[in-house]
């Protein structure tokens, strides 16, 4: 046995210990980084032949150090984005699953399989502020789809991107607003905000803003009543109370620009 080689191990003694162990030496002679001291290691009989360990711990810590070198960026922001878009895609178990993997949303071939793809078609991502982002939010990830963007271009994408489906037609919502002559942010409100079907949020008829009721000194009554108690215009109501959140008192109270006006006429 003594003077075998079993990889980068020579078998210089039997060791000092109970069992079938040896004392061997690595070729390094310890010099290589993660390398024992003098490159010396104690080996059971069992473990020398199966191969494993095979130096002296020199080999595996050069290869974990090869495997961090690859491509050098695994400490970068664009390796995390790159890491965490596939774990959205394809950790079943992940929060944010359900909105991408679990809606079929998929990472294209090329960038699975591989950061370096990813990092050559993206580029590097610009600024501390950029992130990756889809232009279609229902398409995949995959070069034609996929570009460096701040929040605001990202916000700005989401709203100009809702693809809503309404009989067998997908559309952009802008579109359908244009077409079916319904404000856009009521139809953003119901669908994206409130999460209703496409069926519900176009064929519910929106409230014409005199009808909408409120309370008022207990009793239930309407933009329109209020309105013509008041001597204001409905708009106007309308938008103080259900637009800027004011209490139904302050929103009669209040005098109009055109109350002002005329009040500072007169003095
Ligand atoms: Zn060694």
């Amino acid at each position: 046995m003594i003077g075998r080689r079993f990889g980068a191990l020579t078998v210089l003694a039997r060791a000092e210990r109970p069992g079938r162990y040896w004392l061997c030496r690595c070729d390094c002679h310890g010099k290589r980084p993660g390398s024992s001291l003098r490159g010396l290691k104690v080996v059971s009989d069992g473990n020398l032949y199966q191969g494993s360990p095979d130096s002296c711990g020199c080999m595996t810590a050069a290869k974990r150090h090869r495997a961090r070198q690859t491509h050098g960026m695994s400490q970068t922001s664009e390796y995390r984005t790159w890491k965490e878009m596939r774990a959205r895609c394809e950790n079943t178990n992940g929060p944010a699953y359900r909105l991408y993997g679990g809606r079929g949303i998929t990472v294209c071939e090329r960038w699975r399989k591989s950061f370096e793809a990813f990092l050559a078609d993206m580029g590097p991502r610009p600024s501390r502020k950029h992130s990756l982002d889809r232009k279609n939010v229902n398409g995949n990830y995959e070069p034609a789809n996929c570009r460096w963007a701040t929040s605001r271009q990202q916000n700005q994408n989401r709203r100009d991107n809702v693809l809503v489906t309404y009989k067998g037609e997908t559309k952009v919502l802008r579109q359908w607003a244009r077409e079916r002559r319904v404000r856009y942010l009521t139809l953003y409100q119901r669908i994206v905000v409130y999460h209703w079907s496409p069926e519900r949020a176009f064929e519910t008829p929106v409230a014409k803003r005199q009808d909408r009721t409120l309370r008022f000194e207990g009793k239930k009554t309407s933009i329109a009543e209020l309105a013509a108690r008041f001597n204001m215009r409905c708009s106007t109501l309308y938008m103080r109370i259900f637009r800027y959140g004011w209490p139904v008192q302050r929103a009669v109270k209040t005098p109009t620009r055109v109350d002002r006006r005329t009040a500072n006429k007169e003095c």
